[in-house]
């Protein structure tokens, strides 16, 4: 395994382990795949499905071959993260339109969203260079995951989050799971700005997106997707875009899953972005060369209200290898979006809604067409953001098309009848 710079190319080794290469651009970590045969892999893959209790039985490491081999078995810090469910829904089909769309929910890993599958790789190379503190900046869910690894593993975290516009639900959960949360006036993007700076000085370990270990990890997402389809997937992937590290590893795995022959034709990607907060997609639509940063990102997908995105290098790179397209949708289009995908059972967090809201658009539009498979990766748990669920079922606002309200009854046996009878 070896780091290079995305930006001079610059080779160095895994013992110097920096965010940064020394001309500031990001590093991408780059294994050596030769010594791999497909159908090796693929019988140890499936091996492994059988696991239990060993780090082998995560959704992650389950693919520690292709995602951090050097690292030995006893640094490994997991809670079985990955191994989510795969789904098919009617009701999906028919709001969007399409004959086949597969859900992978990402929304049922231990913390509650898709960070797990990264945060278990950072932490546990963080153990292993000796860390025992570690941070990020978050609008929750990063934060959530790292405190709950942290603990796995005996280890502090400190981490930062905006003292605005982020679900409480998420706050609350990092700070039982035993972070020293630090909440500040400012935005996610001065946080990350404040940590590149001062990180070192503090001696804490960073588990945002630059870090590059939190990259391979989450391309189990797409490795576990490949596995389950039996290594044929859909024409199209789906995935909502904020800092853009999703993106960058679906775009990686990717890559990897087909020049190792496990997959054999390779999907398209559509990175969809709230239009609040859609720095990258503006980007990609008025073909700049370059990212102009938002500096007042909004979106009630709070997940997603990310104005500067570390990684967008890295997730145009996506968007070229996979023939890719962006779009942006609207915070009501991601909320009716999101109770369509509550009603059917699954259930998200806003931000993972805007994965349907954009297929629907798509598909209106005739850039994806109904015959065509696809797949969308739900990023976060139904429960991650309460005051939106409030809001949306019980709130006075009266454009909500899949609004149920909580019915206050009598308990007697005529008036439950006839509620009953009204609500058919
Ligand atoms: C982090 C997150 C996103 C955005 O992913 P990026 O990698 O930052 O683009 C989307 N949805 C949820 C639920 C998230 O937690
Ligand atoms: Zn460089």
């Amino acid at each position: 395994m070896k780091f290079i710079c995305i930006d001079c190319g610059k080779e160095s080794s895994s013992s110097e382990f920096e965010y940064h290469c020394t001309c500031g651009g990001l590093l991408d970590i780059v294994h050596d795949f030769q010594r791999y045969d497909a159908d090796l892999l693929k019988h140890l893959f499936k091996e492994r499905l059988s696991e239990r209790m060993t780090p082998y039985a995560s959704g992650v490491w389950r693919y520690k071959e292709l995602i951090f081999p050097e690292l030995p078995d006893n640094c490994i810090v997991t809670k079985y993260e990955g191994n989510t469910g795969l789904y098919t829904s009617e009701l999906l089909q028919n709001y969007t339109g399409l004959k086949q769309v597969f859900v992978k929910a990402q929304s049922e890993n231990p913390s509650g969203s898709f960070k797990d599958n990264g945060m278990t790789v950072a932490v546990s190379h963080g153990k292993s260079l000796g860390y025992k503190k570690f941070t990020c900046t978050s609008t929750g869910n990063t934060s959530s995951s790292l405190a709950m690894y942290a603990s796995i593993a005996n280890a502090d975290s400190y981490v930062f989050v905006p003292d605005k516009d982020i679900s409480l639900n998420k706050v609350l959960q990092t700070v039982s799971y035993g972070a020293k949360v630090f909440s500040f006036v400012g935005t996610y993007d001065d946080g990350i700005q404040f940590l590149e700076k001062h990180s070192n000085d503090l001696g804490l370990y960073v588990c945002n997106s630059i870090n590059p270990f939190r990259i391979e990890g989450q391309k189990s997402i797409i490795y576990e997707i490949a596995q389950y389809l039996n290594w044929e997937l859909p024409e199209w992937i789906i995935v909502p875009g904020g800092a853009l590290s999703n993106a960058t590893a679906l775009g990686k795995g990717l890559h990897d899953l087909f020049t190792l022959g496990l997959i054999n034709k390779m999907p398209r990607v559509a990175i969809v972005q709230a239009e609040g907060a859609s720095p990258f997609h503006k980007m990609v639509s008025q073909e700049k060369r370059e990212l102009t940063p938002e500096p007042f990102p909004y979106t009630r997908a709070s997940a997603l209200n990310i104005g500067n995105p570390p990684s967008w290098k890295k997730a145009l790179h996506t968007l070229i290898q996979t023939r890719g397209i962006t779009i942006s949708v609207t915070d009501e289009e991601i909320l009716d979006a999101k109770a369509v995908i509550d009603r059917s059972g699954i259930g998200c967090e806003p931000a993972s809604a805007a994965t349907i809201a954009g297929i629907r658009n798509l598909v209106s539009k005739q850039v994806i067409d109904k015959e065509e498979s696809v797949l969308c990766i739900l990023t976060g748990n139904i429960l991650k953001d309460t005051d939106i669920l409030k809001y949306y079922h019980l709130g006075e606002h009266t454009c909500a098309s899949f609004k149920n309200t909580i019915q206050h009854s009598r308990l007697t046996l005529n008036s439950i009848r006839e509620n009953m009878i009204e609500k058919k």
